[in-house]
């Protein structure tokens, strides 16, 4: 059945069918935190970019639906290249990972050919082939401190992430020029604004927003930080993409959660939809498929990272 055919069907009727294919073609679906809420709803496991691949590890099934953008579905292949891993939407793609190419990279890398090469998760795989070092907003901050004092690091691609771990660091890092527009665009006047409306939340944030934004926070930290630092407050204003609020309230009902930007909606993110969620389980769309040695490549810049696990990056509070 096309596509289109889906738009037609009750919410009921999608999510009775998606219940029904992930028995029977024992599928799994992995979602984001920024998925729309009726997309978490059908979710079987809920996280960050780094969560959902390594969450598809240990899975025991034969295929994994990921609803997140397409790098998240590209790093689920890369840490597990036998699993059949599918993504509603191709062009679910991340504009902060498409602010860097292959091309570029190589550009940069030429031009310091000393330098440790760190790409943020939020990379293509080929980006991350390139790379020595892979890091997620959790650990990025450990990931740089394990590189040996005096060694030039090139951090891609987002400045503002970047900019945040130099501080936390003490680090000098050559920061990429990239940056994700859903944080960028939050500003001081929206942080004014939602800490008069609310003024016993606390503000957490994360370091993908600026440091004019990050400097009023009490916590910058990732979603899953987020999530956690949840269970010991009562109220939050939350600096980040606004799917985020929906998985805080179903964990958290008797806690108050305030979007510090009601308009920070990643666009992409929002391609997966629920009926595209049963037409790609029912009809297995759109396979990943990747070059075994970019996943080889990649691959070894992810277990680096992996390899210094249990480490993430330490509170950072104002
Ligand atoms: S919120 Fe920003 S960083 Fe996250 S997927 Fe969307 S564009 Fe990329």
């Amino acid at each position: 059945m096309e596509l289109r055919h889906y738009t037609k069907l009750s919410k009921a009727d999608l999510i009775q069918r998606i219940e029904k294919a992930k028995i029977e073609k024992n599928i799994r679906i992995l979602a984001h935190n920024y998925q729309r809420p009726e997309v978490q709803e059908v979710a079987d496991y809920l996280g960050d970019s780094l969560d959902l691949a390594t969450k598809a590890q240990a899975l025991n099934c034969q295929s994994v639906l990921l609803c997140g953008v397409l790098f998240m579905a590209e790093t689920a292949k890369i840490l597990n290249p036998e699993l059949r891993v599918l993504i509603p939407d191709l062009n679910a793609t991340c504009q902060l990972a498409d602010t860097i190419s292959i091309e570029e990279l190589h550009q940069a890398k030429e031009e310091h050919p000393d330098a440790v090469v760190v790409s943020y998760v939020n990379t293509s795989a080929l980006v991350k082939a390139a790379s020595d070092l892979c890091c997620t907003s959790a650990n990025a901050a450990h990931v740089v401190n394990s590189i040996p004092p005096g060694r030039e690091i090139l951090f891609v691609p987002d400045r503002n992430l970047g900019k945040w771990v130099a501080d936390c660091t003490g680090r000098h890092l050559i920061l990429w020029n990239g940056f994700c527009y859903v944080h960028e665009y939050m500003t001081e006047a929206d942080v004014e604004t939602a800490k008069t409306e609310h003024p016993q939340a606390k503000l957490v944030v994360h370091p993908e927003c600026t440091p004019r934004v990050a400097h009023h926070a009490h916590l910058i930290t990732s979603t899953n930080g987020m999530v956690h630092f949840a269970n010991e407050a009562e109220e939050l204003i939350v600096g980040t993409e606004i799917g985020l609020i929906e998985r805080l309230k179903r964990e958290y009902p008797l806690k108050k959660f305030h979007p510090l930007c009601a308009s920070a909606i990643c666009a992409t993110m929002k391609l997966i939809t629920l009926d595209k969620v049963c037409w790609a389980l029912e009809n297995d769309q759109y396979p990943v498929e990747l070059n075994p040695e970019v996943i080889a490549m990649a691959r070894s810049a992810i277990e680096k990272m992996i390899a210094l696990r249990g480490i993430t990056n330490p509170p950072s509070k104002r």
